[in-house]
């Protein structure tokens, strides 16, 4: 039996986090891990292969350059899925070896086996080679994250009907793809595909996407993914999927149309790596999805002592604000004051063009009753855009009329993910639209596109502060 103040069990963004926060406090800290290497989903089949993979597809196809030397433009003409993959391999290396330096660094320890509760401060560890260990520990935090969702009617088959952690593995890029499930998993490889002329057909049951984004905001991203021929069809659900003899897939929708494809890419949800720890011998209980409830402050489940952070507390589900929550968590769990993180975070879509947000959407505002006005700058009118080639991109900022404060900021396009920071900062650090107007920007730059849109609002919205 071996005693720790913080055992941690999963390594992903939150348990990593987690961990080497508490051993920086001084503590005592394990890290169990049932996966080959230490990373989580964020590491080996969610955040960084997907990003590797988009980088990958965007350079081999030319894709950024396509704006100056026209649609048929290519980096390299067969693109395979061997191509695809070995930059993947040579990134989750460099992504492994940083993270075991970090745990080494800070003395955190880590074993690799499955963990379950044996009582409320005890673990039990199955290693591979069927070795059981228990553990002791002051506090618990789980980090256990999330599994693909994989309902009975799918015919997963490892080879053309897929989740998204089995998708990293095909042999083949297919020539034609329907991805069932119109969330952020779906959206991104569906563009990804798009962009790597895969003929996609996007379906999901809601007749709507991307609710929490701003609506103009999705209604120019949809443009543009209808613009290159990519199906959209929403409020659709398929009711039957089918194996044919010659390998490719059959959907009958529940609309009565039938698709025939080369591969379906299911992603409609996952769910909570809860069911195999045991959580009735700690006294807990997750939700029909897998999911933990915790106090949104301290991140402490309803047990005193166990923590849960990351995805498998449920929204917003990011490597991002998991690695926060992993780090409140361990704060709060070796008695350390932890701050709450600002209200407003940003959220990333690495889809084909990107689309990140920080703040209040314009129905928001409208729901609650905020009088506002909006600055709208597209990437066409910046030098640097010139420079690029871009004929798409749109920055649209949010301000309200009382106190002039910037409260959203919104893109779609080039580079959205990193622009977006600027918004952050102006936003949680309440600036006003005259950050904006009165601040130099490099030129050129597409960061350009916040003081037209600044100027934009300010235009309409006068100088004056309105009695609003
Ligand atoms: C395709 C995809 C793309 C994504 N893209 C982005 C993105 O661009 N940006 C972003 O911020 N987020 C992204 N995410 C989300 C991000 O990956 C998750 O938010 C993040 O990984 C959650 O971290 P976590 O620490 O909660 O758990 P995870 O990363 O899921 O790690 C949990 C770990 O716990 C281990 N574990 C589970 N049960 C046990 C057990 N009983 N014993 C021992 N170990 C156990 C698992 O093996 C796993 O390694 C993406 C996710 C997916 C699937």
């Amino acid at each position: 039996m071996f005693q720790y103040d913080l055992v941690v069990v999963g390594s992903g963004p939150a348990g990593r986090r987690g961990a080497i926060q508490a051993a920086k406090l001084g503590k005592k800290v394990l890290v169990i891990e049932q996966g080959k290497r230490v990373g989580g989903v964020s590491v080996h089949t969610g955040t960084i292969p997907s990003k590797t993979l988009r980088e990958t597809a965007l350079n081999l196809s030319g894709w950024r350059e396509r704006g100056f030397y026209g649609k048929a433009y290519r980096v390299k003409q067969e693109i395979s899925a061997e191509d695809l993959r070995r930059r993947l391999l040579i990134t989750l290396d460099h992504e492994v070896e940083v993270l075991e330096h970090q745990f080494a660094r800070n003395r955190v320890q880590h074993m690799r086996g499955k963990a379950s509760f044996v009582d409320v401060s005890t673990l039990e560890v199955v290693k591979d080679d069927g070795e059981v260990m228990r553990v002791t520990a002051t506090s618990i935090l789980l980090a256990v994250g999330t599994k693909p969702f994989r309902p009975d009617y799918i015919p997963f088959d490892h080879k053309s009907v897929l989740d998204s952690d089995e998708l990293l593995e095909i042999e083949e890029l297919p020539r034609s793809m329907v991805v069932i499930g119109a969330g952020v998993i779906g959206i991104e490889y569906a563009t990804i595909f798009s962009a790597l002329d895969t003929a996609v057909t996007l379906i999901d049951p809601k007749s709507t996407m991307l609710d929490f984004i701003d609506k103009e905001i999705v209604e120019d991203f949809t443009y543009q993914l209808r613009d290159r021929n990519m199906k959209i069809m929403l409020g659709t659900k398929a009711d039957k999927v089918t194996k044919l003899d010659d390998g490719k897939v059959e959907l009958i929708l529940d609309n009565g149309r039938r698709l025939v494809t080369d591969m379906v890419l299911f992603a409609a949800g996952r769910m909570g790596a809860t069911d195999t720890l045991n959580l009735a011998a700690a006294g807990l209980e997750a939700d029909n999805r897998g999911r933990l409830k915790v106090n949104p402050e301290t991140f402490e489940t309803s047990v005193p002592g166990i923590y849960a952070a990351g995805d498998v507390v449920g929204f917003p589900s990011l490597a991002s604000t998991s690695m926060e929550q992993g780090r409140i968590a361990a704060r709060v769990a070796v008695g350390a004051v932890a701050k709450e993180p600002p209200k407003y975070f940003p959220y990333g879509i690495y889809a084909v063009p990107e689309i990140s947000t920080c703040g209040l959407t314009e129905e928001e505002m409208k729901e609650r009753g905020i009088a506002y006005e909006c600055g709208i700058a597209r990437f066409r009118e910046t030098s640097r855009g010139h420079i690029m080639g871009l004929d798409t991109g749109l920055l649209k900022l949010i301000f309200s009329l009382k106190t002039r404060r910037l409260l959203g900021v919104h893109i779609v396009g080039e580079g959205a993910t990193e622009l977006v920071h600027i918004g952050q900062a102006v936003l949680n650090l309440k600036g006003t639209v005259e950050y904006f107007v009165e601040n130099t920007f490099n030129y050129p730059t597409l960061a350009e596109a916040y003081k037209i849109a600044g100027l934009d609002a300010w235009n309409r919205m006068g100088d004056i502060k309105s009695e609003l």
